[in-house]
């Protein structure tokens, strides 16, 4: 049975393409010496995947910065602003464009930056102006291919698909989706005729966007782009790509489409089984059946894959064996995790692992008896090693009863005792959490880390950067202060190494966008808490002043979604399993005298389902209650706050009031707001602090443009319900700038406070 990969982590083994793409932004490194470490790059992946016999290697799955973009750019897609800076090079134009551009040549915002589908991943959002003209650089799109040919490797070359293309663009003029089918359905025709000049024998076209709830609309323009683009004669065989989930909506349009294989995945595509047992959809086509996760990093069930496999070959002409989605989204290889437990480690795949369990694979779906052969065993045997359960946690989840997930009394009579109790003024400023993490904070983390300074002199250190973040906030005029998180280098890494069943990694990196990374820990076992974690900075801090000082904790769904969760144990259980680990922090803090806890779900709309009918049942239905149980059982004056990173919430807003917290910050600076019109129209419950400037810029706001924006949000929101704060935490941000904007926010909510008198 052949094998077949989507896409390869591009980043490489040791990230060398952010150090030299960071070097070459820096101009340490010219563009020669960028690309002759891109290309290094390209044949070592190419070699790897071939080594391990790998039957279909992609090729352009490779990129400086992100897919969508290479494909707007190969298009000519790329708004003029950008191809018009003084004097800039096609590479130039590129980085402008996933980056913003401020120099001699000129000054651009640059495009947006979204997230992936329900990854941690994220795609620069293409713009296509009206007069944009589907040109593809026929080279450009190819030069993969060609490459690896010269190193005796033949490859798939794969493209985001045109429908995905379309989906995902932002039309900046007056034309509508449908006008742009044409042309683009003509560009992907011309790739297609030369992808046969060339004798590119299978080209791959990615089109997650067909598992997402679909318009009669969005179906008709994914036929008629079809159409355009497979119009004609030809050699060259064209794989329809899917992943992140199933093609419920659309499946009878894709069966008519002139393609010669579908990628389906069968492993976050509950449905796709189901699908292709309901018919002849495949009769004719070649399956490439997505059964080796993409997304998590634990061993493949071979025993299970086997007998999918099986079953699929009843259906599809052939079935090739693949991946669920592109290995982007797991850490290149295990190679170098000589400090995780053998037997954690040996139930593991990374990319480089899940090839050879690829290979395996192919050749055990072959056999008559598979369960004899070594490969068939030793997988058997390491995911038959389980880490042992921890009875107590265990037994804490199984008592679990509705009161544990129902504060009382009721919102309205704590927020009425909790009025009285903290005697805030109307409008009561705060901020999200973190403040400025400077490069000396860094640093004496980095010296600690490496044993150089002890724990007390960075103990120290952190109780001296408290006490002037303390006085700072208090000299601001703030009314509920925060401690300022320089304990924290990351909001979830901070918590998962301070609770029992989180793993950490040392080079498991995971591209998030462009040049950045992110390790997510892997949950191992059960979770509990080991120590309290954060009680000590904050009561310190609470020691310093008069005024309350927020606890300041992660919540338990944001460290999930962050992490790599188990395949053992449902994502319930184990955001249950968190939520009672910071239950424990949350009870302590308020034992402590920490009368407001925040509680942050940066994360939480992130692994939202795709499709809203799997919302509630399949995330919602959890998560919600997730958070609930953190704080159910403080007491009424303690009042509960949480932080959310976005502000699209309009279509889930019920369920977050139902978090049931007392109040909730959010980014809505930069959505203009729009956010305020559901609050309202809703009956938002929940107090709001809807951040009144945007912390991911070093603008400093004036006072007259707060006091506006707040006048603006008391048009949709109840006077006594209103918070004033920046829309995220600091961290990022310098000093100066901070001091300056935190200064206007106070000034501007006094005088909009004296004009409600
Ligand atoms: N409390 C965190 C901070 O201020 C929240 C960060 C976030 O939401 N990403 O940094
Ligand atoms: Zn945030």
């Amino acid at each position: 049975m052949k094998t077949s990969i989507i896409g390869w982590p591009r980043v490489g083994a040791n990230r060398e393409l952010k150090f030299a793409s960071e070097r070459y932004f820096r101009g340490e490194l010219d563009r020669s010496g960028l690309e002759a470490v891109a290309r290094e790059l390209r044949a070592a992946h190419w070699r790897a995947q071939s080594e391990s016999k790998i039957d279909f290697i992609p090729s352009g799955d490779f990129s400086y910065y992100d897919g969508t973009l290479d494909l707007a750019a190969n298009l000519n897609a790329i708004p003029r602003r950008f191809r018009e800076l003084k004097g800039a090079n096609d590479l130039d134009v590129y980085f402008a464009a996933a980056r913003g551009a401020q120099s001699e040549r000129g000054d651009v915002k640059a495009l947006a930056m979204k997230k992936w589908f329900n990854t941690n991943y994220h795609y620069v959002e293409p713009e296509l102006e009206d007069d944009v003209e589907f040109q593809p650089n026929l080279d450009r799109i190819f030069q993969g291919y060609e490459e690896a040919r010269a190193l005796g490797i033949k490859t798939r070359p794969t493209l985001i698909g045109p429908f995905t293309f379309l989906q995902h663009s932002r039309l900046v003029g007056t034309r509508t989706l449908d006008d742009f089918v044409d042309g683009l359905g003509a560009a992907f025709r011309a790739i297609i005729a030369e992808a046969d000049a060339r004798g590119v024998e299978w080209l791959q076209l990615e089109e997650p966007s067909v598992v997402r709830d679909l318009t009669v609309d969005d179906r008709k323009r994914l036929t008629r782009l079809y159409e355009r683009a497979t119009a004609g004669e030809r050699k060259v065989k064209i794989l329809f790509q899917t992943y992140f989930g199933d093609v419920r909506d659309c499946y009878a349009e894709i069966a008519a489409l002139d393609v010669d294989g579908v990628g389906l995945d069968f492993v976050e595509g509950r449905k796709s089984l189901e699908l292709v047992r309901t018919g002849d959809f495949l009769k004719n086509k070649t399956l490439f059946a997505g059964v080796v996760n993409g997304k998590n990093v634990w061993r493949n069930d071979y025993a299970r894959t086997i007998e999918l496999v099986k079953e699929l070959r009843q259906y599809a002409s052939e079935v090739v064996l693949g991946a669920s989605c592109s290995f982007l989204h797991v850490p290149y290889s295990l190679d170098p995790e000589t400090s995780l437990p053998p037997e954690l480690k040996s139930r593991l795949a990374f990319a480089t692992e899940k090839l050879t369990e690829l290979r395996e694979l192919s050749e055990l779906v072959e056999l008559a008896a598979p369960e004899t052969s070594a490969a068939y065993r030793a997988n058997a045997e390491a995911r038959a090693t389980r880490s042992a359960e921890d009875a107590g946690i265990r037994a804490a989840t199984n008592a679990l009863a509705e009161q544990d997930f129902i504060r009382t009394p009721a919102f309205d009579e704590r927020a009425k005792i909790q009025r009285d109790v903290f005697k805030l003024p109307l409008l009561p400023t705060t901020t999200i959490g973190s403040f400025p993490q400077t490069s000396e904070t860094r640093a004496a983390r980095a010296a600690f880390r490496k044993g150089e300074t002890s724990q007390e002199e960075y103990e120290t250190f952190l109780r001296s950067k408290i006490a002037e973040c303390v006085k700072l906030q208090e000299d601001l005029g703030l009314d509920v202060l925060v401690h300022g998180e320089y304990e924290r280098n990351d909001m979830v890494e901070y918590f998962g190494e301070n609770l029992n069943g989180f793993q950490f990694t040392r080079n498991a990196w995971v591209q998030s966008y462009g040049t950045r990374c992110v390790k997510p820990p892997i949950v191992a076992s059960d979770v509990s808490r080991k120590r309290p974690i954060t009680v000590k900075w904050s009561t310190y801090a609470q020691s310093l002043t008069d005024k309350p000082v927020k606890g300041m904790l992660t919540g338990p769904v944001t460290i999930l979604n962050w992490s790599f969760p188990r395949e053992d144990l449902s994502l319930k259980d184990q955001a249950f399993q968190i939520g009672l680990a910071i239950r424990d922090e949350v009870l302590d803090l308020e034992a402590a005298g920490i009368r407001i806890v925040q509680i942050d779900e940066a994360a939480l709309r992130e692994k939202l389902p795709l499709r809203r009918e799997d919302w509630e049942s399949e995330y919602l239905s959890w998560a919600i209650p997730a958070f609930r149980l953190v704080h159910s059982k403080v007491r009424p004056e303690t009042q509960i706050h949480t932080h959310m990173c976005y502000s699209e919430f309009s279509d889930i807003i019920e369920q977050i009031d139902a978090m049931d917290a007392d109040v909730i910050s959010f980014e809505a600076s930069r959505s203009n707001l729009q956010i305020l019109d559901s609050l309202k129209a809703s009956n938002f419950r929940t107090q709001v602090g809807p951040g009144v400037y945007d912390i991911h810029s070093p603008r400093v706001p004036s006072v007259d443009e707060i006091a506006t924006t707040l006048r603006t949000e008391l048009t949709k929101v109840e006077t006594k319900k209103l918070w004033v704060n920046p829309d995220c935490g600091l961290k990022t941000r310098g000093t100066p700038e901070t001091v300056a904007s935190l200064t206007n926010l106070v000034a501007a909510a006094r005088i909009v406070r004296a004009e409600l008198n």
